[in-house]
């Protein structure tokens, strides 16, 4: 069987572009997207993807205020700021990029963020919204996976779709965008017993573990959809997904290749939920 790759770079591309022209429209309403970037500490990971996030917002229009705090600010300080930026009319859009030094409640910091500004969707009220299908922003992981599979035609009613990993980013609400579509959805964790065989079964398969090449080609079913979250490093110190991609090729009918699939899908969904927080009326 011949394997489509899903090209999440230049879907990435096309929803940027196409937020571009929302923004010029907002801007003639004299409306301006901003989004708070607030980075805490040294992380050069947590760097990296806050550079990116900037360019982005530089991309589709969406001004971006930095806010970069030594790693010993206080989260007293950190939950000022908060309050402050929840405040600030010309701020549409509040990120706070994880992980928090360790003195930190995370909850609690994103508990402060204003529900309407929580364009990562990590707030209960929006996870909560999620779980009972009210609106509110959805995590921009998933919801770039979710993007994905409608840009590809894949059809999810009454499909048999496996999600591996149960994290609160990605794995319960990929399951429940999942369910919202009509799927049928299985959960596995680092407990499930017969893996395997459950992985067998999908037809969408939805791997968020972080564990490199975990799964292989002889695992799937025939033809199944295989989006691959995992971020790590193989033994060359290349990146990879958990989803072995020589084996899977020829096996499965459409999948994500890791770079190139999900990551820059999380980018683009979070430039969308800014855009959206910009057009909400009330606040
Ligand atoms: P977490 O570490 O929060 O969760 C991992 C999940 O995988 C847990 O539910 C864990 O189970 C489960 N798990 C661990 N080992 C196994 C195993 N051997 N078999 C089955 N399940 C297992 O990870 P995240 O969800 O935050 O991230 C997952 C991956 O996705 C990482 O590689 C991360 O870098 C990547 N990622 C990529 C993003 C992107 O934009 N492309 C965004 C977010 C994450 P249990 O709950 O039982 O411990």
């Amino acid at each position: 069987m011949e394997t489509k790759i899903i090209d999440g770079a230049l879907i990435s591309t096309q929803i940027k572009d196409e937020l571009k022209e929302q923004v010029l429209v907002l801007q003639d309403q004299g409306i301006y997207p901003g989004l708070a970037v607030v980075l805490v500490g040294e992380n050069s990971a947590s760097k990296v993807y806050v550079g990116n996030k900037k360019k982005a917002c530089e991309h589709v229009g969406i001004k971006s205020f930095s806010y970069e705090l030594p790693e010993e600010t206080s989260e007293e300080s950190l939950l000022e700021l908060i309050e402050t930026l929840n405040a600030d009319e010309n701020v549409h859009g509040i990120l706070v990029q994880l992980p928090l030094p360790r003195h930190m409640d995370e909850q609690k910091v994103i508990a402060t963020i204003a529900p309407y500004k929580d364009v990562d969707g990590f707030h209960v009220a929006n996870t909560g919204a999620l779980l009972v299908g009210a609106p509110g922003f959805v995590s921009c992981t998933p919801a770039g996976i979710m993007e994905l599979l409608k840009r590809y035609d894949v059809a999810l009613t009454g499909k048999k779709c496996v999600v591996v990993g149960r994290s609160n980013i990605v794995g319960k609400p990929i399951s429940l965008l999942l369910l919202r579509e009509n799927a049928t959805v299985t959960m596995c964790h680092s407990k499930t017993k017969n893996l395997q065989e459950e992985i067998k079964q999908a037809d969408v398969l939805v791997v968020a573990v972080g564990v490199a090449k975990m799964v292989t080609g002889d695992m799937l079913k025939e033809g199944c959809v295989v989006i691959d979250v995992g971020m790590n490093r193989d033994e060359n110190g290349k990146l990879c997904g958990d989803v072995d991609f020589a084996s899977c090729e020829g096996i499965a009918s459409l999948m994500t290749p890791v770079p190139r699939g999900v990551g820059p899908m999380t980018i683009a969904m979070l430039m969308h939920n800014c855009v959206q927080a910009a057009m909400r009326k009330e606040k």
